[in-house]
């Protein structure tokens, strides 16, 4: 068994941080498996070295430990860049060059509704995906969008066990703990493809100013550094349908995941990076212990 956790070095690890560091922690160490510590700073603009610095001191001081050296994702574009082309090259990806002032224009025309948000934001509504002019080699320095529709008719050509989602009700090997998924769901999740196309869409795997995005590079780096469960939270159950379709539609085996409650304020809200007095290094420098956090979170 190996486990990761993945944070992004753009401000303090808080609660909800440590309850999921700890739980993916102490999931590998009881099975005798390894626990992977993955840094994801592919936003050079957000992330900064004194975050990266606290987020391994915190850890430590948790407990937990973890394999070396620890990749960080600022230095693996080579590895992204090949796996946009293998996708472009079988013409599932398009080029997009709405900004977020088009996207919410378009999806709040007139006859549209509501706008639909998905894991990423507004459902984008589709204004490039039919833009002529698809060149033979991968661009570089543009925005890329999944050809949703494109990629789950790949998807259902050849469909793998335990996945199915073209039958309306699919499911795959994802466990919700708490029952407040999408669809009320405990245990293994369901997803059909009109979840995909009308709640998900055609979302954004290269972005402009970094040339990745966070769902295609966490799918490179876990199948990368062999990560055989994946322990989140259920904020990212939309996020885990995409990873799972990126996985087959790039040939990389899926991780079983588990999608855990979060951690709440105490007005209901969830924890943002920037709830500093959640933070693990407040409660640290308060004179808390590594056990007290555990209990705090529940464990
Ligand atoms: N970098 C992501 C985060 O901070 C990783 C989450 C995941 O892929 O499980 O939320």
């Amino acid at each position: 068994m190996r486990t990761r956790f993945a944070p992004s070095p753009t401000g303090p690890l808080h609660l909800g941080h440590a309850y999921s560091a700890l739980r993916a922690h102490d999931l590998a160490k009881d099975a005798g498996g390894t626990f992977v510590l993955r840094i994801e700073d592919i936003d050079q603009g957000r992330s900064r070295k004194e975050w990266e610095a606290l987020i391994h001191e915190d850890l430590c001081w948790l407990g937990l430990s973890w394999e070396t050296p620890v990749l960080r994702q600022s230095e693996r574009r080579d590895a992204y860049r090949a796996a946009l082309d293998s996708l472009w090259q079988r013409g599932l990806l398009y080029v997009c060059t709405c900004n977020r002032r088009d996207v919410l224009s378009a999806a709040s025309a007139p006859n549209e509704g509501e706008p639909l948000v998905g894991p990423d934001g507004i459902v984008y509504p589709g204004t490039c995906r039919s833009r002529p002019g698809a060149c033979a080699a991968l661009p570089d320095g543009v925005a890329l969008r999944l050809n949703m529709s494109s990629a789950l008719k790949e998807f259902g050509t050849e469909r793998p066990e335990p996945w199915e989602p073209t039958q309306g009700n699919g499911r795959f090997r994802a466990f919700q703990e708490t029952g407040s998924g999408p669809n009320g769901e405990t245990g293994i999740i369901h997803a059909s493809c009109g979840h995909f196309l009308n709640n998900i869409g055609d979302v954004v795997l290269a972005r402009r100013d970094f040339g990745t995005s966070y769902h295609l590079s966490v799918v490179v780096d876990d199948a990368f550094q062999d990560i055989t469960h994946v322990v989140r939270g259920e904020d990212l159950f939309d996020a885990t349908l995409i990873h799972v379709l990126l996985q087959h539609l790039l040939g990389l085996e899926a991780p079983t995941y588990l999608h855990h409650g979060l951690v709440r304020d105490e007005s209901g809200n969830r924890l943002a990076k920037r709830h500093d007095s959640m933070a693990i290094s407040s409660y640290r420098e308060a004179g808390a212990t590594p056990a007290d956090i555990r209990g705090l979170v529940g464990l």
